[in-house]
């Protein structure tokens, strides 16, 4: 069986432990490799290594990282079609989304930020009367933690790295346990593209053991973390006392607002995505759907039956649009949320069920597209994150009302609002709690805004310059003339 290995030093290795972890593919139900059981002793290998590569590293010039990290890019669009691969089997996603999405987005993330570290400059200030100026150096943290998820994995993990390296600091970075594969890859595509030993170093295994030892170490000065919000606040309270810097991108639980004067068809097109790409498991899906009552019924009718007809199949199939959930265990716990809603009072309009494949996916892990109305906005399904294809309908009146419902959750990540109404459009983004608006559109992402979350949905933003600031700290210093 195919065994992970750590990147510890610019090389691959075993766990200290010698202990491995099964890995799933969960479109079968089978392990299919075993990922390093790593614990506080690699960390801190891993740790020791980044800090022995941070002077070097932080002192090399713009254009030699952007050389290195476009070489990065270069290789991993060479190995798109591998790549693709990979993350499907790991994830469970069609393999046509990982190609057109996961994949592309990791090389643009290297591109990106080996770009924009050649674009940086400082502020300085001219203290008139007092002859003096002022100027503000940025400069790199030193070793920083990178901690992802696992709903977009190779994707996410580039989000963090990307503009820590390009910053001048070392990393140490992990992966989700439950999709490391992509993570392994890269590896030893940057071993291929020449990044020196230990300016990424990326350890394995769980978050009690590996995460947790990495937030907890006095020489990671910074941790940047996707994931749960309950993660998100363990984290901090380790964090926190030690006066690390945080980025948390953490959970939501998304409106989508259609109000009746939309553009249907687009609307309809996109809500589709919006709700089931990706089997759901994207942070920014939109799960809580608000129609206005005048287009509800209509809404209602074709949403459903295309909800029902799209095909949920074998992840490597061309033609299939929602894969397999990513584990057992979340699997089950979206079936349980489901079980909530019908407790609830709500009505099954579509989905529902497991979808049961044959042959090669008998005993993988399928969740028809599911769609539920009937249900109060204030109820648990209609107030925590389930991250699957699992989403609520709700009819509205007022903009106020939409706007209260919309806002009552403890998340505010992203929201979604449709209308030809180009007041209304930035009136309701204006008063929407959430980081990321988007208004006839979804997912339509520009690297260099800022990204993350209100309320429980994380602290900080991601993107754009904002991230590389994030990785140095600043310093001004002042001249007397
Ligand atoms: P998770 O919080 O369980 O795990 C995320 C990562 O944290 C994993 O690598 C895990 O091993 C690690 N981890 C777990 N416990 C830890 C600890 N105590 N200390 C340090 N690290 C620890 O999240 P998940 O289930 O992998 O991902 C799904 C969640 O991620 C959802 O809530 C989703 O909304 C969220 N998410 C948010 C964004 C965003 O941009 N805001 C993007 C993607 C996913």
């Amino acid at each position: 069986m195919k065994q992970i290995e750590n990147y510890i030093g610019g090389e691959l290795m075993p766990p200290l432990s010698d202990d491995y972890l099964d890995n799933f593919n969960p479109a079968t139900g089978e392990v299919y490799s075993l990922i390093p059981d790593s614990d506080e002793r690699d960390v801190e290998s891993a740790v020791e290594a980044a800090k022995t590569a941070f002077p070097a590293w932080s002192a090399t010039s713009p254009e030699e990282r952007f050389t290195i990290l476009m070489r990065l890019v270069a290789l991993i669009e060479r190995d798109l079609e591998s790549l693709a691969l990979a993350e499907s089997i790991d994830q469970g996603k069609p393999v046509s989304l990982a190609r057109v999405m996961d994949i592309p987005r990791a090389a643009s993330n290297f591109r990106f930020y080996a770009t924009a570290a050649m674009h940086t400059a400082n502020e300085s200030h001219d203290s008139v009367g007092h002859s003096a100026i002022n100027y503000t150096l940025r400069q790199p943290l030193g070793v920083v933690g990178c901690i992802s998820p696992w709903n977009l994995p190779l994707y996410l993990f580039t989000w963090k790295i990307a503009p820590a390296i390009a910053a001048g600091c070392t990393v140490v970075a992990k992966p989700s346990e439950v999709t490391p594969v992509t993570a392994y890859l890269l590896s030893k595509l940057c071993i291929e593209a020449g990044l020196p030993a230990g300016v990424l170093n990326i350890v394995h295994g769980t978050g009690p053991k590996v995460g947790s030892a990495m937030v907890a170490h006095p020489e990671v000065k910074a941790i940047s973390f996707t994931g749960g919000t309950k993660t998100g606040e363990e984290i901090a309270q380790i964090a926190a006392p030690m006066f690390k810097k945080l980025s948390l991108e953490l959970g939501g639980k998304n409106p989508n607002i259609i109000f009746a004067d939309c553009n249907y068809e687009e609307m309809l097109a996109t809500t589709i995505r919006s709700s089931f790409s990706n089997q759901g498991e994207i942070c920014l899906c939109g799960s809580r759907i608000f129609v206005e009552r005048p287009m509800y019924e209509q809404f209602k009718g074709d949403f459903v039956s295309r909800a029902a007809s799209l095909k949920v199949g074998d992840p490597l199939e061309a033609d299939t649009n929602v894969g397999a959930i990513v584990s057992k265990p979340h699997f089950d716990k979206i079936m349980s949320y489901i079980e909530i809603a019908k407790e609830e009072g709500g009505t099954i309009l579509t989905g529902g069920k497991q979808a049961h494949l044959t042959g090669r996916c008998a005993d993988g892990w399928f969740i028809q597209p599911t769609v539920i109305e009937g249900l109060p906005f204030d109820c648990r399904t209609n107030q925590e994150e389930v991250f699957g294809p699992f989403v609520t309908i709700m009819p509205f009146d007022t903009e106020d009302e939409v706007l209260s419902y919309a806002n009552s959750v403890r998340y505010g990540l992203s929201a979604t609002v449709w209308t030809e109404n180009l007041s209304r459009a930035h009136r309701v983004a204006a008063k929407l709690e959430s980081g990321i608006v988007w208004i006839n559109c979804w997912l339509l992402r520009d690297l260099r805004t800022p990204f993350g979350g209100f309320k429980d949905s994380g602290i900080g933003r991601e993107g754009g310059f904002e991230t590389l600031r994030f990785f140095t700290e600043e310093k001004n210093v002042c001249v007397k003339m």
